[in-house]
């Protein structure tokens, strides 16, 4: 892939250009040209690739200025500081500089696959992709240009590119562990057999469930073997993250890039005087329906959506904060609220609904803290898995849609570096998924993950450690519908079946409705 950018930009100044003003302009031309626009640019990169001021055009007040490029002192950079660097020498004439106006801008970029689909931006006045080759008219300000509106479509190109070449393949997935298969007990849909024994029903709303005292039972027990055997020994303290997530958060933890086909969304009334919304009120008592249509003029937003991703959410506690070496590194977990996502056709029984029951658990220290406290986390996960709920499960290093969305993986390289490099971490950011057999499906369930976030949300949210060094999150979620249901996929819906450890937890089903 090759970019050139070419730019035509009319300076618009206080008094006219002289033919003495001319001579002055050019020199800086020249200057700019051999030597101001390579600064910081290596050695090695060829001349074609940096930024050249190529063309002045003189009329009266305005000048127009012609800019090309490729990757290095990109058209726009070269502008700026052509601007900076001509301002004082113009000013020696009793000139001033009133404004940039941006006449044309062009962006063409080579080696682009025809089933890339091309953004629709108000910035993209026209395109053309023809033999690889995509042309870009940009239609923006010098205010877009300071705020680098052209490398960051080029970065949005890159990606769409990329997701063309990744998209097909799926999430990159590498086995790190397997258990031994166990004995088949069961095999069929558990969901089923749940909903036979009115451990469950559904909800009104869609892959909505009402858990029945049965199934909370075990819910609960899940969430005393995460208690007593993860969290406590390994320190985790509680908290509760709220569970309407606004667009900052989103927007700070990268899920505004992507998250929205799945977000359940979340709008305030226009006002809550209720002379406003007595039309509403008024027509369902008349007609015993509410008037959708007539709601959707009475309210703002979205303001943002439900819990989608529980440890968002959690950032703004310690944002724009530097945290104590004493207090790193920070263990918390929430497990206050519902998990809420848009899941489409995708709904299947317990375990792929809209609304769910996760347990998140959040860590954030240096980087060597924060891989130390995945791996105690994969140790204990183990042990439950293999001794308390006897699973047949496995678990896989993936690259998360957010990381191949942002371009921060490169499938089969090397994600980040860390200065020094001497523990490794860099190679462990990203996530590792468990799953677990479903024998009614001869399918894998994902129920949960570890995932090392890197530096992405310490950044996202500017937060920082006492003692100077990158600041590394993880985190991990526990989702009780997937626990579940890959627990009695394996194990049946009776209890003689079930390991006694899990026996004892979950007690005799608390069968408390009779239908007639
Ligand atoms: P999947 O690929 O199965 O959709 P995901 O990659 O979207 O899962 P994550 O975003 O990693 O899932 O969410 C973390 C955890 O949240 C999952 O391991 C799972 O336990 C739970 N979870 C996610 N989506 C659902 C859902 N629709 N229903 C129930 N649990 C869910
Ligand atoms: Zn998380
Ligand atoms: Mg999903």
């Amino acid at each position: 892939m090759s970019v050139r950018f070419s730019l035509i930009a009319a300076l618009s100044t206080s008094n006219e250009i002289t033919d003495e003003v001319k001579f002055a302009f050019e020199k800086a031309q020249v200057e700019a040209n051999t030597t101001l626009f390579k600064k910081g640019v290596p050695k090695s990169v060829d001349v074609k690739e940096i930024g050249q001021l190529i063309d002045i055009k003189y009329s009266g007040n305005t000048t127009e200025l012609k800019f090309e490029s490729g990757t290095y002192t990109r058209a726009h950079d070269a502008l700026f500081r052509f601007k900076k660097y001509v301002a004082p020498v113009l000013g020696s004439y009793h000139i001033g500089i009133r404004g940039i106006d941006v006449k044309k801008y062009k962006m063409t970029i080579t080696g682009v696959p025809d089933n890339v689909r091309i953004p629709t931006l108000p910035f993209i006045e026209s395109h053309e992709l023809k033999n690889g080759e995509l042309t870009l008219d940009l239609k923006v300000t010098s205010a877009d240009l300071e705020n680098k509106v052209p490398d960051r479509i080029l970065k949005l190109i890159e990606e769409k590119i990329q997701s063309v070449s990744y998209g097909g393949k799926g999430e990159h997935w590498e086995l790190v562990f397997a258990s031994a298969p166990k004995p088949r007990l069961f095999t069929r849909d558990p969901t089923e057999e749940m909903v036979k024994r009115n451990w469950i029903r559904h909800g009104a709303a869609r892959g909505q469930w009402i858990h029945g005292p049965q199934s909370v039972q075990l819910f609960r027990a899940f969430e005393q073997i995460v208690v007593e055997k993860i969290i406590r020994p390994l320190g985790f303290s509680e908290m509760i993250f709220p569970k309407l997530t606004p667009w900052d958060v989103w927007m700070r933890s990268g899920h505004a890039k992507g998250v929205y086909p799945e977000i359940y969304y979340v709008c305030t009334p226009k006002t809550r005087d209720p002379a406003f919304w007595e039309d509403v009120g008024d027509y369902f008592k008349v007609t015993g329906k509410v008037p959708v249509e007539m709601i959707r003029d009475k309210i703002d937003g979205p303001i943002g959506g439900l819990c989608y991703a529980q440890c968002p959410s959690f950032w703004p506690f310690v944002q724009g904060e530097t945290l104590g070496t004493a207090s790193l590194p920070v263990k918390v977990f929430d497990r206050s609220g519902t998990s809420h996502r848009y899941e489409s056709g995708g709904i299947h029984g317990i375990e792929r609904v809209d609304e769910f029951h996760r347990i998140e658990i959040v860590w954030l220290g240096t980087a060597e803290q924060t891989v130390a406290m995945a791996d105690r986390l994969h140790e204990a996960y183990h042990h439950v898995f293999e001794e308390i709920l006897e699973l047949e499960w496995r678990c896989a290093k993936v690259t998360p849609w957010f990381m191949a969305q942002e371009g921060m993986v490169d499938t089969g390289k090397t994600p980040q570096t860390v200065e020094g490099g001497a523990c490794g971490c860099g190679e462990r950011v990203g996530t590792t998924d468990y799953e677990a057999y479903l024998p009614y499906s001869d399918n894998w369930l994902e129920f949960q993950n570890v995932s090392i976030n890197g530096d992405k949300y310490p950044k996202g949210f500017n937060v920082k450690i006492q003692s100077g060094a990158d600041c590394w999150s993880g985190c991990s979620g526990i989702g009780l519908e997937r626990w579940t249901a890959a627990f009695l996929a394996q194990k049946g819906l009776d209890m003689a079946n079930w390991p006694d450890n899990m026996k004892k937890l979950v007690g005799e089903p608390n069968e408390i409705f009779r239908f007639m």
